[in-house]
């Protein structure tokens, strides 16, 4: 049986104790009806996992039992910046790229970006869609949502970090599914609003170093671009070893 997976802040772990936050104690004992003896695997984000069984207190605690290393992080850091979509896009774009695995998302300003700098709220929102997905799909880490940059300033970070490629709708050479990224380096993609990148966007990323490439002869959306990109990137590597769950 595939057991419910929670993130937990490093403060909730202790020897072989677990004391569960309110809001995941909430969701285990009201909203999945988990109680004493149950088990549930809990994960501080060092990329180790726990098999937790339930205590059944209140506060809610647990027992670690076993304690493993996640095994489906992908070896490859990539970093996704990505035009500042409408709130609902970049969400999917938030909860689909965690799934394929992305490591860090960066919301970036751009000449044609129509969205604005979200509020606290919204950024607490997004961060819970994150760690969500992370859960969901296996994930040994909650990916970083950065705060949103100004797109010279994220084309600096990402050159500094290493390779970097922006994903434009014009480029007729190369195409992405045909590159070969580095196994362990840092690996950052760019992929622009709703309404593309400017032609001085994409002239400033080329000047800096940043290399364009193709996702074929069709117009993606840019949420469908912001998901496809890492996943051609991330799910062609020897990412494939068979894990027990
Ligand atoms: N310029 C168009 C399309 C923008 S598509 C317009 O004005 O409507 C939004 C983003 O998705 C682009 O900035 C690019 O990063 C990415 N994208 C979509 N289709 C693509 C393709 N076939 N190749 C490369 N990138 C693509």
């Amino acid at each position: 049986m595939t057991l419910h997976r929670f993130f937990l802040p490093a403060r909730c772990f202790a020897a072989d104790r677990v004391e569960f936050p309110a809001e995941a104690a909430h969701q285990i004992r009201r909203v999945l009806r988990l109680g004493a003896g149950d088990r549930i695997i809990a994960l501080d984000g060092s990329g180790d996992e726990y098999v937790v069984r339930l205590d059944g207190d209140a506060p809610l605690t647990g027992t670690v039992e076993s304690r493993r290393h996640n095994e489906s992080e992908p070896a490859l850091q990539l970093t996704l910046y990505v035009g500042l979509l409408k709130a609902a896009k970049l969400e999917l774009v938030l909860q689909k790229g965690t799934e394929v695995g992305v490591a860090r998302f960066v919301p970036v300003e751009t000449a044609r970006s129509v969205a604005r700098e979200p509020g606290a709220a919204r950024h607490a929102r997004r961060e819970a869609i994150i760690r969500e997905a992370a859960e969901q799909s296996g994930r040994g880490r909650v990916p970083k949502l950065a705060a949103t940059m100004a797109l010279a300033d994220a084309i600096d970070e990402a050159v500094a970090g290493g390779r970097a490629i922006l994903l434009w709708e014009r480029e007729n050479a190369a195409q992405l599914g045909e590159m070969a990224p580095p196994v362990n380096e840092p690996f950052s993609l760019f992929v622009g609003p709703e309404g593309g990148f400017a032609d001085d966007e994409v002239a400033l990323a080329r000047g800096s170093g940043v290399v364009t490439a193709s996702l074929g002869r069709r117009i993606l959306r840019a949420e469908t671009a912001a998901i496809v990109a890492p996943a051609l990137v991330l799910l062609r590597r020897a990412d494939y070893m068979p894990v027990s769950h």
